[in-house]
């Protein structure tokens, strides 16, 4: 309490919090505040604790280069904590024959870095977005970021950025099947050349396989297929935005490896670096190779601390298999709430791709009609029952599940307990 009367007085209002508890100390899946209380968490630090909350042998890591130097800037005077990161960035994440990588601090730094690359690549301006997609806050990612509340009264937004309609399947395919509703979702694409931008002044199109912030939505494999087409047919750079579902989270070092559709360059930052501020570019060489030498750069591209912490977060995934982790924990997740949805009609749809599981709430079973108040009092549930929860979606209806995929067998249970007594008793209602 104290705490929080100190934050209303000192921390600008626009900074949302939404859990009252503050941390003394985290480890594996569970957060303890400084009450005592011991909290199961589900929302990792909005996904960037895949790994889990301080693992040893990334803190061992930090611990060891903080003992040898800080910063030098890899702009001034190199260090090969950085050349090691971006020759295992090349490895895990290879785009086409010859893969380069640039490090930054943020997921939108590295979707800025992205769209210039592609610009530079390319040297044409515009950027095809979607709506649903969350690219993150500052002005360019903001401008790509779909939903209005993020960006009240922010503008003027970056110009030559268009969007189409997000392929959400679930919520707008009415009596189609999956195959019509791609099939209708491509024709708007291609009739995108005719009548919102030329695609020849198109650089890129950037697209979350499997949007988070938007609500955990899949995109249908035929559309990323086409949409890959669509690019090469027209020398549009694809870019695809895995900040939030990159680094083990859906059983793979990306997404786009479950679809097995393969970038031009992609963004990654989050889980990348257990906590520590760390993002990448990574793409095909040639065209990462066409930015002009200071055009993509900064005093933190990748500070050696956050570097190391990298290294060692890939090592430890590694080490410990989190993909497969990953699918067994999205197994459990999915299955035990297939299952209470179907006594559950206010649950339309459960969705995703390994550990990244969204549940959807609706009324009246209606794909149409999103139920935001339920899912807000499930989260509030939760959070008084020791569950650390987050929500997603244009409409805050879909519950996000972004627990540390080292979260043991017994957490899960308990948190998925938590989870299933609130979702009864707020559906009940
Ligand atoms: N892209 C995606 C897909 C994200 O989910 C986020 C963060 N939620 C971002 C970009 C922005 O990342 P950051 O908050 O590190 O700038």
């Amino acid at each position: 309490e104290e705490l929080l009367s100190r934050i209303k007085n000192v921390v600008a209002n626009g900074v949302g919090v939404f859990n009252t508890a503050t941390v003394k100390d985290a480890k594996g899946a569970i957060i303890i505040d400084v009450d005592g209380r011991e909290l199961i968490d589900f929302a990792g630090g909005i996904g960037v604790v895949n790994a889990g909350h301080y693992p040893e042998p990334v803190v061992e890591a930090i611990r060891e280069q903080a003992g040898k130097y800080l910063h030098t800037s890899f702009n001034v005077v190199t260090y090969e904590p950085y050349i090691q990161l971006c020759e295992e960035l090349a490895e895990i994440l290879p785009h086409g024959e010859k893969t380069k990588a640039m490090l930054v601090s943020t997921g939108a730094e590295a979707v800025e870095n992205a769209i210039k690359i592609a610009r530079q690549a390319t040297k044409k301006p515009a950027i095809l977005c979607y709506t649903g997609a969350y690219h993150g806050r500052t002005m360019m990612a903001m401008t790509l970021t779909s939903k209005v509340s993020y960006k009240y009264d922010c503008g003027p937004f970056a110009p030559e950025v268009y969007r189409l309609p997000f392929p959400n399947f679930y919520r707008y395919h009415g009596k189609r099947d999956l195959d019509k509703f791609v099939e209708d979702e491509l024709k708007r694409l291609h009739e995108s050349a005719l009548n919102l931008v030329d695609v020849d002044n198109l650089a890129a199109v950037i697209i979350e396989p499997i949007q988070g912030e938007g609500g955990f939505n899949p995109v249908p494999q035929k559309y990323l297929e086409g949409l890959r087409a669509f690019c090469d047919e027209h020398g549009i750079m694809l870019i695809m935005d895995e900040v939030q579902s990159g680094f083990c989270r859906t059983g793979h070092w990306a997404s786009w490896q479950h679809y097995g559709v393969q970038p031009d360059i992609s963004t990654y930052a989050k889980s990348m670096g257990s906590g520590l501020p760390i993002a990448a570019v990574v793409g095909k060489a040639e065209i990462m190779d066409a930015a002009a030498s200071g055009s993509i750069g900064g005093t933190y591209i990748g500070s050696p601390i956050c570097c190391v912490a990298a290294s060692a977060t890939i090592d430890y995934m590694k080490t410990i298999n989190l993909n497969e982790q990953a699918n067994k924990i999205g197994e459990i997740i999915a299955n035990r709430m297939k299952k209470l949805m179907k006594d559950c009609p206010d649950i339309g749809d459960v969705r995703g791709i390994g550990a990244m599981i969204g549940i959807e709430f609706v009324k009246n079973g209606d794909p149409r009609q999103p139920n935001s108040d339920v899912c807000g009092e499930i989260v509030k549930g939760c959070a008084e029952n020791g569950l650390i929860m987050l929500s997603a979606g244009t409409y805050k209806n879909v519950l996000r599940i972004l627990s540390p995929l080292v979260i043991t067998d017994d957490q899960l249970d308990k948190g998925l307990a938590i989870l299933e007594n609130e979702i009864k008793k707020a559906t009940r209602k």
